[in-house]
């Protein structure tokens, strides 16, 4: 039985739009799992620090057979094989950021996995990629994507790039 899940993507150090690309490509090779589809790529502000690098965001849905927390293990392990180093510095600079932002209609509060992810619906960089590749999708919690891209500020956010520009 395969999940639809969508991935937040975002990078703000050592090339991000390598990163993203790069990224996308490990998540399709990843066992049991094809990218169904990608959002553009979006340039957004840095949230919290401000002394960082605008960042590279871009949202993918992926079709998948793993559980919940394989996923979670398949997405840690292609950040650490882009360089993530994690340090204390909550939201610091990152060379790349895979956040599970639902999987399925699922909702899960384990100790290493939240799911949807508790930032979706704040989030601009999320939302506004998510609402471009899922422009019908209602959360669990019975929000419209719709809905929230509708009414988020942009706080700046702009799509650089469409799917087919990055994608390959
Ligand atoms: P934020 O979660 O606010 O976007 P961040 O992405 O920088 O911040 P990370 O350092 O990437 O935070 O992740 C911290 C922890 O969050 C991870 O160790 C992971 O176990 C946990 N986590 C909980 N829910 C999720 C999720 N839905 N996707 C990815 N990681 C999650
Ligand atoms: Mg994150
Ligand atoms: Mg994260």
């Amino acid at each position: 039985m395969s999940t639809l899940c969508y991935i937040a993507l975002g990078s703000n150090l050592n090339a991000p739009r390598a990163q993203l690309v790069s990224a996308r490509k490990a998540l399709s090779d990843v066992a049991n799992t094809h990218v169904v589809a990608a959002s553009g790529l979006y340039a957004s502000r840095p949230m919290g620090p401000q002394d960082q690098p605008d960042y590279l965001n871009a949202v993918v849905a992926i079709e998948t057979e793993l559980e919940p927390l394989s996923l979670l293990d398949a997405t840690q392990a292609i950040e650490q094989q882009h360089g993530r180093v994690r340090k204390k510095e909550r939201w610091g600079p990152r060379t790349l950021d895979l956040d599970i932002l639902l999987f399925g209609q699922q909702t899960l509060d384990l100790p290493r996995l939240c799911v949807p992810h508790y930032g979706l619906q704040e989030r601009e960089f999320v939302v506004l990629p998510l609402a471009e590749i899922a422009p019908s999708l209602v959360l669990p919690n019975g929000v419209s994507v719709a809905q929230l891209a509708n009414q988020i500020e942009r706080n700046g956010l702009y799509r650089r790039e469409t799917a087919q520009q990055w994608v390959s």
